[in-house]
């Protein structure tokens, strides 16, 4: 019993860690969030801007918050800095490539696979309606103009969503055709099944049939007795 709460006790306290509910773990965050910031500027150069306010801002509530006293205050201030550090805009541009990437290999299935869809028109609509979006986004990041965090976080909100629905589009597109494959694999074995069936049924049918009363094997399909004439069933 004293091991299990040795064991509850240093879950809980694991949990603390990576919860970042202590300083370290705080720290740890902001080092991290401080590389990505600055990542995401030679990255994005249009947001470059835009990202150097956003570091000069958490950085500043960074420094105040190591002058803090009391660790749950402190912990508290440092909280602070690491969200100031992360606006949705930073978020969506740190998972932007792997959402770019995503979606072309989800629109390169699509494409090799357009034959096997049952409505290949409704797949080559979605594969290049996710090469357009692709072509806008990338034109984007290119073109873009963001001068602060409100216009970056307008910006990145339009491609992140436009990214998804053409996403999702496609994999309905997927869906769709899966749906049809199992609803024909489905209908295979039914048939299947009932071939199977009457197979076993004339079969059955052919077999002779041996007299209750004297004993007498009697052709498939008579009715009486060729021995005693008594009626078979
Ligand atoms: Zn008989």
């Amino acid at each position: 019993m004293k091991n299990l709460y040795v064991v509850v006790a240093m879950l809980l306290g694991f949990l603390a860690v990576s919860c970042g509910t202590s300083p370290e773990a705080q720290k740890n965050q902001w080092n991290s969030n401080k590389k990505r910031l600055t990542r995401l500027q030679a990255e994005y150069p249009n947001f470059k801007t835009a990202l150097a306010a956003v570091l000069t801002d958490a950085e500043a509530k960074w420094t105040s918050a190591e002058g803090v006293s009391g660790e749950e205050a402190q912990i508290e201030a440092m909280q602070g800095a690491n969200s100031a550090a992360s606006p949705q805009f930073v978020k969506d541009l740190d998972g932007l490539n792997k959402k770019m990437e995503d979606l072309k290999d989800l629109m390169t299935d699509v494409q090799q696979h357009v034959a096997d869809y049952g409505d290949a028109a409704a797949a080559r609509v979605a594969a290049s309606e996710a090469n357009n979006t692709l072509a806008t986004v990338e034109g984007g990041i290119r073109t873009a103009s963001a001068s602060d965090a409100n216009s970056a976080n307008a910006i990145t909100k339009g491609w992140t969503s436009k990214l998804e629905s053409a996403s999702k589009r496609l994999k309905k597109v997927q869906e769709t055709a899966q749906k049809k494959k199992d609803d024909k694999k489905a209908a295979d074995d039914k048939a299947k099944a009932d071939d199977d069936k009457k197979a076993a049924a004339d079969e059955e049918a052919k077999k002779p049939i041996k007299c209750a009363g004297c004993g007498t094997m009697n052709e498939a399909g008579s009715l009486k007795c060729s021995g005693c004439t008594a009626p078979l069933d």
